[in-house]
């Protein structure tokens, strides 16, 4: 059997090697030259870590995740406001939570493809697909502009992504599937000994309103940044003006030195996208299905797509991985979905409760997102902060 895979992301990497482990022939296509080095801490909890235990991945993440003692939120002075224990905050999320840097956690799963057999899994970079569909018995998808190749498989993934190109191709266009949640989120990574040795080990924040600047010190002497803004539009629907460092720069005026240096050294075109989750009635059609941010994002405000990315990959290469002919393909993505989307749909649910609290729109909502984080200590409290952070998964 075989499989093209569309996206070389956490997504793409780990459905490649349980579809690979099962014996499946696999084509990963990612359009970027190479694994993509840009990208932002990422707490990873929840249902990706049992996933990533039960299929060897947890050690190879474990390996490069960053120790962090706490999240912590300061005011313009670098004065802490409140604090959030990491320790704490794993307890609350159901035991085990790792810090991972994005690119380090797609390294690890592209190492892990070690464990499958030679040439099964085949990784073109470079290769953005500009068409896919779907029929009853295939798939096919075109390579690149002026000189595309047509590749032909058993099942298309798409594993592409929030703006996936294999949603869009099959399912149809974004603005059917795509709920902004009225923020932008960027990242950068910038060179800055003087305030990564200030700031090892802990997650400091803005706490402000309406805007919120974030920043970890890494090991490279790097300090990874990512800044989440209120979505304003003009009244003509449009986005505010300027390029992304630009809206950064004004946004994110008067937050403090640490904040105004971070800006002076952003890139000119960092990550700057909507946060936004994607909503579909169904997730596969013929024989193509979505995976990861492709069908069920969650946002960055549930913290957890990564984790829901693994664990989703890796419960499709244990249902899709079993079958030997076309025959089953259509029974296995549907009992894919049956089993999964309930858990994204979870999540996702989680995710809109913590806006308020994640970016406050006021002072009495900032006001009571410092009540509630030093109450967390308080029991009811803690059980009621674990529902707003990670939903049913701490019952
Ligand atoms: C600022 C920020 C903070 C976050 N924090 C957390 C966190 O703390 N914890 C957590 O668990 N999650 C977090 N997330 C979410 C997490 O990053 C995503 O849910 C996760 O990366 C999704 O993985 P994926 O493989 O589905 O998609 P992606 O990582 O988006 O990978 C998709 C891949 O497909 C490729 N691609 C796209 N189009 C094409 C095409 N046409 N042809 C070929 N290739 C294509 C892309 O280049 C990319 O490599 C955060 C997200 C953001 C933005």
């Amino acid at each position: 059997m075989k499989a093209v895979i569309v996206g070389a992301g956490i997504a793409g990497l780990v459905a490649a090697r349980q579809l690979g482990l099962a014996g499946w022939d696999i084509e990963v296509l990612e359009k970027s030259a190479a694994p993509r080095p840009d990208g932002y801490m990422m707490d990873f909890f929840g249902p990706g870590v049992e996933a990533a235990e039960r299929i060897g991945l947890y050690p190879r993440l474990a390996a490069v995740a960053y120790h962090v003692e706490a999240a912590e939120y300061v005011d313009a002075t670098g004065h802490p406001t409140s604090s959030i224990d990491y320790e704490q905050f794993a307890r609350l999320a159901g035991g085990k939570v790792l810090s991972l840097l994005r690119p380090d956690m797609e390294r690890a799963a592209l190492a892990a493809l070690d464990d499958v057999a030679s040439g099964r899994v085949r990784i073109r970079y470079g290769a953005a697909v500009s068409r896919a569909w779907s029929g009853d018995d295939g798939v096919q998808v075109v390579v690149g502009g002026q000189h595309a190749v047509t590749l032909g498989a058993d099942v298309l993934v798409g594993a592409d992504g929030v703006h996936s190109g294999v949603r869009a191709h099959v399912f149809g266009p974004e603005e059917g599937y795509l709920r902004p949640l009225g923020m932008r989120a960027a990242a950068f990574i910038v060179t800055e000994p003087i305030l990564n040795a200030r700031f090892r080990n802990r997650f400091v924040l803005t706490d402000s309103i309406d805007r919120m600047a974030g920043l970890y010190s890494l090991r490279s002497g790097e300090v990874a940044a990512f800044m989440v803004y209120r979505d304003a539009t003009d009244a003509a629907g449009h986005q505010r003006s300027g390029s992304p460092r630009e809206r950064l720069r004004r946004e994110f005026a008067g937050l403090g030195n640490a904040v105004d240096r971070l800006l002076e050294l952003c890139p000119e075109h960092p990550y700057d996208d909507v946060v936004a989750q994607i909503v579909m009635p169904g997730w596969q059609k013929g024989r193509t299905v979505l995976v990861g941010d492709a069908c069920g994002a969650v946002s960055l405000l549930a913290g957890q797509g990564g984790s829901l990315a693994i664990a989703g990959a890796a419960l499709l290469g244990d249902v899709l991985g079993p079958v030997a002919s076309s025959d089953g393909i259509s029974a296995a993505l549907a009992e894919f979905e049956r089993r999964w989307k309930p858990v994204v749909e979870e999540a996702q649910a989680a995710g809109r409760r913590t806006a308020s609290s994640f970016l406050p729109a006021n002072r009495t909502q900032r006001l009571l997102r410092r009540w509630i984080i030093r109450a967390t200590h308080l029991p009811g409290i803690d059980r009621f902060v674990a529902r707003q952070i990670v939903g049913r998964i701490a019952k």
